[in-house]
């Protein structure tokens, strides 16, 4: 179906009729590669594609939202019971995303939400080993003997040993602060790790994925658009 520039960029939520008419006259709008100053040039949602401050625009683009997940919500696209990580949203294709990964209900950060399938698919690939960091506090005095267990990989109570893992020591006491990394997302892993030497995770929040750090503005239940180059950090 074809349709005026001006509407179809109106319909895609970039912004009202007059916004978007100022983006087209200011030469920000590309249709097909060439800017298109034209506000009611005939535009086909199949055929054309559509640019505007040089990201595509349709429901051909891939979206990428990175969320502060709080604590109390589910990573699901569905629940009968819990709110979902889906609920924070307010996207005009939410429908089409879901997130990638998983974290506890009642783990907080980094959750990535979008609906490109094959990222998702080579994030998760267990043969990718995707480095993934949390800052946990942990009830206990975390230990450089615990640091070294972890180095070496750690006997869950199913009788799996992890991979390596990086356990760095913010602050010990009977309490303690630490940051962990991992390269691959069992259930419960991080929980599961600390109980094989006998710890608690009080706290547990992801700061990273890949090369995609948390942005240390977003609120928690906040969420943005990731820009390119962090789309990037994350292959
Ligand atoms: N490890 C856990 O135990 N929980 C999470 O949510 C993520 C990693």
């Amino acid at each position: 179906m074809s349709m005026r520039l001006d509407k179809y960029l109106s319909n895609m939520g970039v912004g009202t009729r007059r916004e978007v008419k100022k983006l087209i006259q200011y030469g920000k709008v590309m249709v097909n590669e060439e800017v298109v100053k034209i506000i009611d040039l005939k535009v086909s949602e199949e055929d054309d594609h559509i640019k505007v401050y040089g990201k595509t625009i349709g429901y051909t683009a891939n979206i990428y939202i990175m969320l502060n997940k709080p604590a109390g919500c589910v990573t699901a696209t569905h629940d009968l019971k819990d709110k979902t990580v889906l609920d924070l949203i307010n996207h005009k294709r939410k429908k089409d995303l879901f997130p990638i990964g998983r974290l506890d209900k009642d783990t907080e950060g980094l959750l990535i939400l979008t609906n490109d399938g094959q990222l998702a698919h080579r994030l998760l690939s267990p043969k990718k080993h995707v480095p993934k960091v949390y800052y946990a506090r942990i009830k206990g005095c975390v230990t450089l003997a615990d640091c070294k267990r972890f180095s070496e990989g750690v006997t869950l109570e199913d009788g799996y040993t992890t991979m390596p893992a990086k356990l760095e020591i913010l602050s010990a006491g009977s309490e303690s602060e630490i940051h962990i990394t991992i390269h691959e997302g069992k259930f419960h892993q991080v929980k599961r790790m600390f109980e094989a030497v006998d710890k608690e995770v009080i706290y547990l929040k992801r700061i990273q994925m890949g090369g995609l750090s948390l942005d240390p503005n977003l609120r928690l239940s906040g969420y943005r658009e990731l820009r390119e180059d962090e789309v990037q950090a994350l292959e």
